[in-house]
């Protein structure tokens, strides 16, 4: 699936490309022609799994194909209420994002703060409000807004909005919106008080349930290594001494990187095979009947290349290379453990990809055990390591300054020692 199949206008599909998205995530694949056909829409998900694109992108196009109104009088036509100030800005600042070439016009209104400068960007005219309800209700007492010509309503993070108590705030809401008028509603979760609630809020809707990038299964035991760049390919070779790893999936960023790290690897007797986008979809098919034939030990993978890859009980899962985006090391990692079955998932951390292991202890809300008693520990390659991991020579650290590694008493991952940071 790719965002050509989701019929968005020029000035969108420009924008999504812009923010650097290639495929859209499974609740935006779902949720996006529904919202486009004019559909209610009951979606279960949390933040992290692309919700907010899922409702801004389809109301931005349906806005726009209205046509624009210029006018400073013109009436508010999409409303988005979502409980936090945060979350209100974020999703102010997506609208800005995906409906930058619109010409369409979006604000956020939040409590806590004056009102002045909000209310003179909405005399300036808007086609999308993004509020907290507090400060809306005020707002429209004050008629200093009106809501009476939404066509589009969303109600974002509804049970949050609940046990903040915020549920009168809605009802109020609700009695002025029109009834003529198309429903989003989304929820982490959906016990019976929000089921009720939602009832009364959309006209036969369509459901979409996905289950949250964040939520790495119980059975997923996540180690990290500390390690310099040019050192990753000898701490895999060590890692891979442990006979109990028959078959592991090993992510790295690039194509390039896949290549190098399966050369080194059959140099050292290590079966392993590549599976990126350069190859074609024969050498990619075999590549992955022999890994799951066990024939090939060690399957070297890019993301892209990896959607799909369904391996049975696949224990092992290396993230060669941190990814950048958070949710791509939930979905890689997804894949082991699976179906109740136990999966290790070891990391590579060097000293410029912390920032990512910060980010992805965040999305997972979780700190992730470190192994530090390996031999090739971060500082032991000076001077800081070349752009390329891979290519640093077997066996042997490099560069003039380097530490000679410390004891190997490192043995697989039976020896491991963990602690936290
Ligand atoms: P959300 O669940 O809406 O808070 O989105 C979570 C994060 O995913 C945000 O940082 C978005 O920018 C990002 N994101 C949303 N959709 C996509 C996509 N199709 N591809 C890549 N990143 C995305």
């Amino acid at each position: 699936m790719t965002f050509d199949k989701l019929d968005l206008i020029d000035p969108i599909a420009q924008a999504v490309r812009e923010e650097g998205y290639e495929t859209p995530t499974p609740i935006q694949a779902e949720a996006i022609p529904e919202v486009l056909q004019g559909r209610d829409l009951l979606g279960c998900a949390q933040t992290g799994t692309g919700k907010t694109a899922a409702f801004s992108i389809p109301i931005l196009q349906l806005l726009y194909n209205q046509g624009l109104n210029k006018s400073r009088r013109r009436p508010i036509r999409a409303l988005i209420v979502t409980p936090t100030r945060e979350l209100a800005i974020q999703i102010g600042e997506s609208i800005e994002n995906y409906g930058r070439h619109t010409g369409l016009s979006s604000t956020v209104i939040f409590g806590g703060v004056n009102q002045n400068s909000q209310v003179n960007a909405l005399k300036n005219g808007v086609d999308i409000l993004v509020a907290t309800p507090g400060r809306l209700l005020d707002l429209m007492n004050q008629k200093l807004l009106s809501i009476r010509e939404i066509e589009i309503f969303v109600l974002d993070e509804a049970d949050r909005m609940l046990d903040m108590g915020f549920i009168h705030d809605v009802k109020r809401l609700l009695a002025v919106l029109p009834a003529k008028r198309q429903s989003l509603f989304f929820s982490a979760t959906m016990p019976p008080d929000i089921v009720k609630l939602a009832n009364t809020i959309l006209h036969q809707p369509v459901k979409v349930e996905v289950t949250p990038a964040s939520s790495t299964a119980e059975t997923i035991n996540q180690f990290v290594y500390f390690v310099d760049k040019p050192n990753k390919i000898n701490l895999l070779k060590e890692v891979l001494k442990n006979e109990a790893i028959r078959s592991v999936l090993v992510f790295t960023r690039t194509k390039h990187g896949a290549d190098k790290v399966v050369r080194v690897l059959k140099k050292s007797k290590i079966a392993a095979e590549a599976i990126h986008g350069n190859k074609s979809q024969n050498a990619r098919q075999n590549a992955l009947s022999n890994f799951k034939e066990q024939t090939t030990r060690v399957l070297v993978a890019t993301d892209i290349a990896a959607r799909g890859i369904d391996v049975d009980r696949l224990e092992y899962v290396i993230n060669y290379d941190l990814p950048n985006i958070p949710e791509s090391y939930v979905h890689r990692i997804g894949r082991t453990g699976r179906a109740g079955s136990d999966g290790t998932a070891y990391a590579f951390c060097d000293s410029e990809e912390k920032a990512y292991l910060k980010d992805i202890e965040k999305l997972i809300k979780r700190k992730i055990a470190v192994i530090d008693d390996h031999p090739f520990p971060l500082g032991s390659v000076e001077p800081p390591a070349p752009a390329e991991s891979s290519s640093a020579p077997t066996g042997q650290n490099r560069g003039s300054g380097s530490r000679p590694p410390r004891k190997a008493k490192f043995n697989g991952a039976s020896s491991r020692r963990r602690s936290t940071r």
